[in-house]
């Protein structure tokens, strides 16, 4: 299958692809990793007039803590970049192993971490995480720069604010945790989870707190589960705390049915999942 014709554009700055964007015309499209853009543009599902790439520009490959703790994420940084990060970021322990799930090795290397979060796939391990730890999105247009959490930024399958002529250079991972993980299901390794679960708390005088509960692929944009951030919040980490805290975060959906599963498979899915994840953060204990 071979893409329809399209122009071909190499951004050299993030201001050049911003104004190559403005000249271009709404038809033209951001090229990063590929890895989602020339699939759809194999099929014919996306028909860009012309690309803009912006592979060359310097200054989106960072990972940096800044002074509140939060996690400064480029968006050209890649999967596998992430996945081989060579420190633990402490409070983001969750990262490594939530890179490890996105596709398989090849994608992992080209694939971003700002085109996973632009694509807003409902089950990408990196919007999971974005929502976990309440992301803010950093963009650049024509206006300048503008910051969007994530209730305002995933608008659904697919749908993001971001305007046509924007580019997502940054995104700031905010809320560090003690303890964090995630867990998923997908039918084969390396394909999309059907649902996925992240989970993050802190410890203090051995109860829990900071709870947050982010589920994918039981709405059309990963979601926190604010009933079982409730049932975590201020008890012990214990499993019998989990279970009930999984329940919770079950009881508090609405999810699709799809040919991937029906809705009360993915409930089922999300319950056991988070149970998981939970019981997961007690590896090191
Ligand atoms: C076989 C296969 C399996 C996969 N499995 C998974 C998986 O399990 N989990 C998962 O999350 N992903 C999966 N992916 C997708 C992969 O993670 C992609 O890397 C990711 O979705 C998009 O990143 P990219 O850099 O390749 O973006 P591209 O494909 O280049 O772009 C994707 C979209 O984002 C836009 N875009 C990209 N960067 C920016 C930016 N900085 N600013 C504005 N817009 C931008 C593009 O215009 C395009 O619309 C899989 C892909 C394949 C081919």
């Amino acid at each position: 299958m071979k893409p329809a014709a399209f122009t071909y554009h190499r951004a050299e700055s993030v201001a050049h692809a911003v104004s190559l964007l403005g000249e271009l015309g709404e038809d033209a499209k951001v090229i990063a990793g590929g890895q989602s853009l020339v699939a759809l543009m194999n099929m014919r599902l996306a028909r860009p007039s012309a690309l803009v790439d912006l592979t060359g520009v310097r200054g989106l490959g960072h990972m940096v803590v800044d002074p509140s703790g939060s996690l400064r994420i480029g968006a050209l940084v890649t999967h596998s970049a992430i996945e081989d990060y060579p420190l633990v970021i402490p409070g983001f322990e969750i990262l490594p192993r939530a890179a490890s799930l996105v596709g398989h090795w090849p994608i992992r290397t080209r694939g971003t971490f700002g085109g996973s979060i632009a694509h807003a796939d409902p089950t990408s391990e990196w919007c999971l995480v974005a929502v976990l730890h309440g992301a803010r999105m950093v963009m650049e247009g024509p206006g300048g720069t503008r910051t969007v959490g994530p209730d305002g930024f995933f608008e659904g399958p697919f749908m993001t604010c971001l305007g046509h002529d924007e580019i997502l250079t940054e995104v700031v991972l905010t809320e560090p945790r003690e303890r964090s993980a995630i867990r998923e299901f997908a039918r084969r390794a390396g394909d999309f989870a059907i649902v996925s679960a992240a989970v993050a708390y802190d410890v203090s005088d051995g109860v829990v707190s900071g709870a947050r509960v982010a589920l994918g692929g039981v709405a059309p944009v990963a979601v926190r589960s604010p009933a079982a951030e409730a049932e975590l919040e201020g008890c012990e980490p214990v499993p019998e705390v989990f279970e009930r805290a999984a329940r919770a975060a079950a009881g508090d959906l609405e999810p699709p049915s799809d040919l991937h599963g029906s809705a009360d498979y993915r409930r089922r899915l999300a319950r056991v999942l988070t149970e998981r994840a939970l019981a997961d953060t007690l590896a090191g204990d």
